[in-house]
């Protein structure tokens, strides 16, 4: 606490991503990332970039990244937002969609934490809804009086995935709230909701280059909608920093969409180190939570996670532990290459038989 913060700085509660220690060198399953690197093109097209013209302030409007985008989805560039990571876009969201003082917004209770967080800066009432024990969201929870509703598919930090179209329902029962998606995970097994967008105009799809597109460190992610809720995310974004997205980004994101193959092999191999790994902890005894995502949820009935956790980062292994109700015995691993994982579980096996 000091004299100096605003009253707003004061009563913050941030959110705390994953360590990204440097102390050794670990197997780090812990943030989501994806094991292999960005396409050679991405990185061409970046290297292309580095030039003179760094002198000069990026397109504001990112015109040719959204048309790449719209392009791609087969929506409309006036459909399309792009922000400096999904997080970003998250932010917008609450400051364009959400109203301070109405009706509290509705989330699931197990869920990513970014949302208390963008709630609190706000001051945005919040309700959430609790997940049954299997760890499904309850859909229809997702109604009555409120302010709007915000899910990721798949959700995070469970990786349990619903099917698209039952959504309709929750888009239906909600249609003078904004209802945003957020599927950051959506490519590693699920189907896109942007294919209802033009269904229903009080639906933003969010989604990012982070995860199945390996470019966490460029910061991109993109919002699919109306266009007069892309509308309300330019009129926040252009309150804020007309610039967030830099030269370089803009390049390596536009060459990311030109790569299928690659994204298609890489995707295909998480997916299929994912199945491998659940295989191998369920025989060992664990719960494995049916993952859609780039991450597996589990937990071990003989093992506490939190010991689980400590022992895995002594022999070099990092996941993430969330203490925090109903969740506090879960590991959430994330899908490394094949030999990671083979670490992983063999530090497992270790830990287990020890
Ligand atoms: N949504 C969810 C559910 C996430 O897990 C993450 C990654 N932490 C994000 C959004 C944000 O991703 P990024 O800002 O890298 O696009």
């Amino acid at each position: 606490m000091s004299q100096y913060w605003s009253d707003l700085a004061a009563s913050l509660t941030p959110y705390v991503p994953g360590e990204q220690p440097k102390d050794r060198k670990y197997v780090k399953l812990n943030t989501n990332e994806n094991p292999y690197p960005p396409s050679p093109r991405v990185l061409e097209a970046i290297r292309g970039a580095v030039n003179a013209d760094l002198r000069l302030y990026p397109d504001p409007t990112c015109g040719d990244l959204i048309r790449t985008i719209a392009e791609y989805y087969g929506v409309t560039p006036e459909q399309v937002f792009v922000g400096n990571g999904s997080d970003e876009i998250l932010a917008f969201s609450f400051a364009a969609f959400f109203n301070p003082g109405g009706e509290p917004i509705l989330f699931p209770d197990i869920t990513y934490s970014f949302y208390k967080v963008y709630a609190g800066l706000y001051g945005i009432p919040y309700r959430t809804v609790p997940l049954d024990d299997e760890f499904r969201v309850p859909l229809e929870a997702l109604s009555g009086p409120n302010g709007g509703v915000i899910v990721p598919n798949p959700n995070a930090p469970t990786a349990r995935y619903v099917e698209t179209d039952s959504f309709r329902d929750v888009l239906t029962r909600n249609a003078s709230k904004v209802v945003i998606l957020d599927e950051a995970y959506i490519d590693f097994g699920g189907r896109s909701a942007i294919g209802l967008v033009k269904d229903y105009p009080n639906l933003l799809v969010i989604q990012t280059l982070s995860k199945s597109r390996s470019l966490a460190g460029l910061r991109i992610g993109f919002a699919v909608g109306h266009p007069d809720l892309i509308e309300g995310l330019n009129r926040v974004k252009n309150s804020f920093n007309s610039y967030t997205i830099d030269r370089l980004a803009l390049a390596g994101a536009i060459a990311a969409f030109g790569d299928q193959a690659y994204f298609e092999e890489t995707t295909r191999r998480v997916v299929a180190t994912r199945e491998r790994t659940a295989a191998s902890l369920r025989e060992m005894g664990f719960r494995v939570v049916d993952s859609a995502a780039n991450f597996l949820f589990i937990s071990h009935p003989d093992r506490q996670a939190s010991v689980l956790f400590g022992e895995l980062r002594q022999r070099g292994v990092l996941v993430r532990y969330f203490n925090q109700p109903r969740i506090d015995n879960y590991l959430r691993v994330s899908i490394g290459t094949d030999e990671e994982m083979d670490v992983f579980l063999r530090a497992v096996r270790d830990i287990l038989n020890g």
